[in-house]
């Protein structure tokens, strides 16, 4: 049977990419190798990696001053590779604490700089996004999130502001059309709406880099990494190679628009639904809702206990939320058929009927 899968990352992938990915195990486009055998620097690599850099770059609208990396150590090694390569030790950067994810890229950034918290929404346990900015007018930049996995906050617009902007996009990244020329630097790692874990994307406005005065290690230079073609050293191979497939899978399907076009009718149904039974009570605040991760409690852990027994019987993976803020998270990345969100409302329904 195949599961519903709610995973909130590594999580769903679309069936196309898992067959192409499975075949390129056995025989890497009928080159008699694997996928998994082939050297980094030979042409049948160099080929992927150039495809999947040109899907970013015209998925983003961007040009030739932007520059798409493939990195290793996930997005918390973009934590600290950002301030290490951006924030000189006597400068500034604004960050925005909307989670758990922003606040540990804020504890990164204080290893290197001063870090001012431009907004924070800890007032509220996270479950909305405070807009309202206070950014140093000197700041070397702002970073904020643009998705809280684990809070189920996303924001709407990017913020307004002159300084140069750097988003964490790790769980919402190609989920919609964005202005991504507004930002200089943006980092996801792979494995929700872009491919299989272990390889992080990270695109950088070049403009921004050589300002600063710290040596940098070279494997942790983002200049050196460019300087090599994006190949510095050995990168992890199949999963570039599933985030390329991932990728044409995006293009192949409508692009942004349509990404987007779905995102909104799955949310769209689920929130209906959250809405609509008493059982079931989303915890952030309506305008800041997740396209991706929606967040809810149900009145007791008792009932929660079954209702995610129930889940589980219905083959419907990832339901439980993060152990930081317990109660349900229901994950709706791109790959995700409206069918499995359908089927998770059917059983809402079910289990309010029960227990009225
Ligand atoms: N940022 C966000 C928004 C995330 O959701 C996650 C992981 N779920 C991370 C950063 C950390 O990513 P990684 O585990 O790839 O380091």
């Amino acid at each position: 049977m195949k599961m519903h899968n709610f995973n909130s990352g590594p999580s769903i992938l679309p069936q196309e990419v898992l067959a192409e990915a499975a075949n390129a195990i056995h025989n890497f486009n009928n080159t008699g190798l694997s996928i998994l055998e082939i050297g980094h620097r030979t042409s049948y690599f160099e080929a992927v990696l150039h495809e999947a850099q040109q899907h970013v770059k015209s998925l983003m609208g961007l040009g030739n001053d932007y520059e798409v990396l493939y990195l290793h150590g996930g997005a918390t090694t973009q934590f600290m590779q950002v301030p290490m390569n951006l924030l000189d030790a006597n400068a500034t950067a604004a960050y925005c604490d909307n989670g758990i994810w922003g606040n540990k890229a804020i504890k990164e950034a204080k290893l290197f700089g001063n870090v001012a918290v431009a907004a924070s929404s800890a007032d509220k346990n996270h479950t909305y996004i405070n807009k309202q900015l206070n950014i140093p007018a000197n700041s070397a930049y702002l970073h904020y999130t643009t998705n809280n996995t684990v809070e189920g906050t996303q924001w709407h617009h990017i913020p307004d502001t002159e300084v140069p902007v750097i988003a964490d996009m790790s769980s919402d990244i190609f989920c919609r059309p964005m202005d991504f020329n507004r930002f200089s630097l943006i980092y996801a790692g792979a494995q929700k709406n872009m491919g299989a874990a272990g390889v992080t994307l990270t695109v950088i406005k070049k403009d921004i880099l050589g300002k600063i005065s710290r040596a940098i290690p070279p494997i942790m230079d983002y200049r050196k990494h460019i300087e090599a073609d994006a190949l510095l050293n050995t990168p992890p191979v199949f999963a570039v190679y599933v985030s390329m497939l991932t990728l044409r899978w995006i293009v192949n399907n409508g692009g942004l628009v349509a990404m987007e076009q779905k995102a909104k009718e799955r949310a769209d149904l689920l929130y209906n639904a959250l809405d609509a039974q008493p059982l079931f009570t989303p915890t952030v605040a309506r305008e800041d809702r997740s396209l991706m991760n929606a967040v809810f409690v149900l009145p007791t852990p008792e009932l929660e206990k079954e209702f995610l027994d129930l889940c589980k019987q219905q083959g419907m993976v990832g339901v439980k939320g993060h152990r930081s803020v317990g109660g349900l998270r229901v994950s709706m990345y791109n790959a995700l058929p409206l069918s499995s969100v359908q089927a998770f409302c059917d059983l809402m329904t079910d289990f309010s009927n029960k227990h009225a």
